[in-house]
């Protein structure tokens, strides 16, 4: 379907005349962890290289502004909640399942009625695109059949939440072949679920760099062998206690640590003494050339931290994950060789050892990267949603 066969929406949203409107896309994410921002905006720029000026976009958070109190303080809350994993954990699996999601939307549909007709009024569109799991079954609900197309880009890899998948959904786009089966077994109709790659922005494709131009820009030493480290987009997970076990650990390493937003993390690790170069640092734009820099990655389990370091040919070393969610991400970087999982500080510290004094096996999990990459997934959602509004392709 495209929305040249839903004429009833186009009536019904726009203002402008139709010989000069252009398409208008909205995007509908919210900032639990860095991952859904940096999709939609991955997605936005992929449309802009694929269509130039021709359709505009727009970004909602709709948690923050939408959702009713206390939801819309879930973004705020949501860097504590994740800090006790068990918690996340618990939550996530009683509330994952088809009767479980009938039943949350079903006694949210009243709440949650008002408040997306409201964001569909404020903010008209020609198609919406939802990357947050949160958003697909509870707006699909609530806008009922006066709506425009809606498609849902999930941003999990495998372990994909029952709230991702609903049928009235136009299309659903997945990142993996594990995720799509996920989708089936949701008796989704097979011929809407499409494999496309998990979504990242361009820049991963195309560093700025060689490795030593880099690492000269970042003025990291170049002759170290570099790690870097990261916990999300908030700096979860004990980011601390691996950087200390490494720095600890008698290896010769150059240490690059993220923080993300996590300000106490970023000052903790600043107040502290390190025997190795270590480079400290709070949210960076610079990630994909962070990586494209370094020679091994050690991170929380989020799927486009992962997705990325696939892309920068960068083995990686997953040292946490939220449980439920994220536990299917560690199964698909073991299962295609790209990485190993090592909760313990000791077992990263051992990995890191093999992976620098037998070199021969770090560049085989260097080649599984690059067979796993999906360095394309943007432009292929780029492409799919231009479609959707009858634009034609380049070439
Ligand atoms: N990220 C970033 N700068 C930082 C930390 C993280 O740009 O300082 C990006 C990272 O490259 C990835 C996203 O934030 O694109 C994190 O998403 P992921 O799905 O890995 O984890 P989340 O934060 O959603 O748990």
């Amino acid at each position: 379907m495209n929305i040249k066969n839903n004429p009833e929406w186009i009536t019904a949203s726009t203002q402008e005349p139709e010989s000069t409107r252009k398409p208008h896309i909205l995007f509908l994410f919210s900032d639990t962890g860095g991952g859904h921002r940096a999709a939609a905006e991955s997605i936005i720029e992929a449309l802009q290289l694929e269509f130039g000026d021709a359709l505009t976009t727009e970004m909602v958070d709709f948690l923050l502004d939408y959702a009713p109190p206390p939801y819309n303080r879930l973004p705020e809350f949501y860097p504590d909640f994740v800090r006790i994993p068990e918690l996340w954990g618990v939550g996530f699996l009683i509330s994952d399942g088809r009767r479980q999601a009938r039943i949350m939307t079903s006694t949210m549909w009243p709440i949650v009625r008002r408040a997306a007709r409201r964001l569909v009024r404020e903010h008209p569109n020609d198609l919406l695109v939802c990357v947050h799991a949160l958003g697909t079954s509870f707006l699909l609900r609530a806008l009922g059949s006066k709506r425009p197309p809606f498609i849902t880009v999930v941003t999990d890899m495998v372990s994909t939440h029952a709230l991702w998948f609903d049928q009235r959904a136009d299309l659903t786009l997945v990142p993996t072949e594990m995720a799509r089966q996920r989708a089936l077994e949701f008796n989704m109709s097979p011929d809407k679920v499409i494999v496309v790659g998990q979504p990242v922005s361009e820049r991963c494709s195309t560093p700025a760099g060689d490795r030593q131009t880099l690492r000269q820009k970042f003025g990291w030493t170049l002759d170290k062998a570099t790690i870097l480290l990261v916990g999300g987009g908030e700096g979860m997970g004990p980011l601390e206690e691996t950087a200390i076990a490494i720095d600890e650990s008698g290896l010769d390493v150059n240490l690059v640590i993220v923080a993300g937003r996590n300000i106490k993390l970023k000052a903790d690790l600043e107040v502290r003494t390190w025997d190795n170069p270590t480079y400290i640092y709070g949210f960076t734009k610079d990630m994909p050339d962070f990586m494209r820099a370094s020679d091994v990655l050690v991170t929380k389990a989020g799927p486009g931290t992962i997705a990325e370091a696939l892309i920068a040919s960068l083995p990686i070393i997953l040292y946490s994950k939220l449980p439920g969610q994220e536990d299917g991400n560690v199964r698909f970087v073991e299962s295609v060789g790209a990485g190993v999982w090592a909760p313990e500080p000791l077992q990263v510290v051992r990995t890191l050892t093999r992976w620098i004094c037998r070199p021969n096996e770090r560049l085989n999990v260097v080649e599984n990267c690059r067979q796993a990459a999906r360095p394309d997934a943007s432009r292929r959602i780029a492409r799919i949603l231009g479609e959707q509004l009858g634009l034609p392709t380049k070439g």
